[in-house]
């Protein structure tokens, strides 16, 4: 026998505070065992979407369903979900085991079931050695890991988690997040997995939603969204090094002007980019731009001098903030030289990755 099937679904869902719209027109499915990562900036509505599947908000309209049902008016506790906060929300004064049951014990489950599950998550999250501590006797992470674990032991259709790795260090929240994927993974799950951090969003997502002031931006999986932004917001707010953005015009040659810089769109934009005149903005990926090497351009490539105003080595790339007149442009180059402020580069864009953006609309063209 499988487990019943937990989709949630958000049908044309509004939250209001008063006069202050929130969630405006939300339409998201969440698959059956999906792990959906829910990311925008601060205050763009993430938590009261969340908590509204939660029941911890009322929907104000549409509808909100899991499993099938619409869930608008169950009471929380009968809508077979387990929440994981940024506060982990423990109990102080009760021992890693007793923080497990307290939920069981609520719902009269009997001992044994209660010690077979409380077994198995403190198995599953390496808890098994900590159950007679304390909460203040923990590390962030430990705590963290009783958080979801009084989550898993619930059993519920519905993992919820709203930035449960706020609180920990980088390293540790590099290795969390990788714990909850496989987590995930292995107890096959529905998750809405919520963040403001588009790295965590791209690592853990199948799927990510991007939210900007209450609305939906895009939705698909971390790659398709990395490589097809649907817009400007999207193509700015993913990304570790931010997409190089220049709003111009489409030009009589039938490529992009923005002052001096000069783009040749390839046949496959131009029918996209409209007629000469249109308020266009080209991006480009800081990783689509290499030093030219003195090879010259060619129909693939385009060609632009700049002058090197930061270097930033990491190791594996040097991070190049260059200046061309008024436009400045972030190129992600070779790990082995680190070019001197101040000095000429000649750069060579892959005009193959070139984006393309209508500047009033924000709304992607290039297909
Ligand atoms: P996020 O989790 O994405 O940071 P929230 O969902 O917490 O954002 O909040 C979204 C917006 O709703 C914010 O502008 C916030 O100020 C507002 N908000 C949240 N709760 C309330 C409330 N109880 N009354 C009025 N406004 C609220
Ligand atoms: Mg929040």
């Amino acid at each position: 026998m499988g487990l019943p099937m937990a989709e949630v679904v958000f049908e044309r869902v509004g939250k209001s505070y008063g006069e202050i719209r929130v969630i405006e027109g939300l339409d998201l499915e969440v698959r059956d065992r999906e792990l959906m990562v829910l990311v925008g900036p601060s205050g763009c509505g993430k938590s009261t979407a969340l908590r509204m599947v939660a029941g911890l908000e009322e929907v104000t309209s549409g509808t909100i369903s899991i499993g099938g049902r619409v869930v608008n008016d169950l009471p929380p506790k009968d809508r077979d979900i387990a929440m994981v906060f940024q506060s982990y929300a423990l109990y102080p004064h009760m021992t890693v085991r007793e923080n497990l049951e307290f939920g069981l014990k609520m719902r009269k489950t009997p001992r044994a079931e209660i010690d077979r599950l409380v077994g198995a998550a403190a198995e599953v999250l390496g808890l098994a050695d900590l159950l007679a501590r304390k909460p203040k006797q923990l590390s962030g992470g430990q705590r963290q890991r009783v958080a979801v674990g009084r989550a898993i032991v619930r059993q519920p259709k519905v993992f919820l988690f709203d930035e449960p790795l706020s609180n920990l260090d980088a390293k540790l929240r590099v290795q969390t997040r990788a714990e909850i994927a496989q987590l995930q993974a292995r107890l096959q799950v529905t998750t809405v997995y919520v963040t403001h951090d588009q790295v965590e969003a791209m690592t853990m997502g199948h799927r990510i939603a991007i939210l900007d002031a209450g609305r939906l931006q895009q939705v698909g999986p971390p790659l398709e969204v990395y490589e097809r932004p649907a817009n400007l917001f999207v193509a700015r707010f993913i990304g570790t090094q931010p997409m190089n953005l220049f709003p111009g015009v489409v030009g009589e040659a039938g490529d992009l002007v923005a002052d001096d810089l000069r783009l040749p769109l390839p046949p496959a934009l131009r029918a996209a980019a409209g007629s000469p005149g249109r308020q266009v903005t080209a991006g480009i990926r800081p990783e689509a731009i290499r030093e030219a090497n003195g090879e010259p351009a060619g129909a693939e490539t385009a060609r632009l001098g700049v002058e090197v105003e930061l270097a930033e080595p990491l190791g594996h790339e040097v991070v190049v903030h260059g200046r061309h007149g008024r436009h400045t442009l972030v190129a992600t180059l070779g790990p082995h030289r680190v070019p001197k402020l101040g000095s000429r580069l000649e750069l060579s864009i892959d005009l193959a990755q070139l984006h393309l953006f209508d500047t009033q609309t924000e709304q992607r063209l290039s297909a």
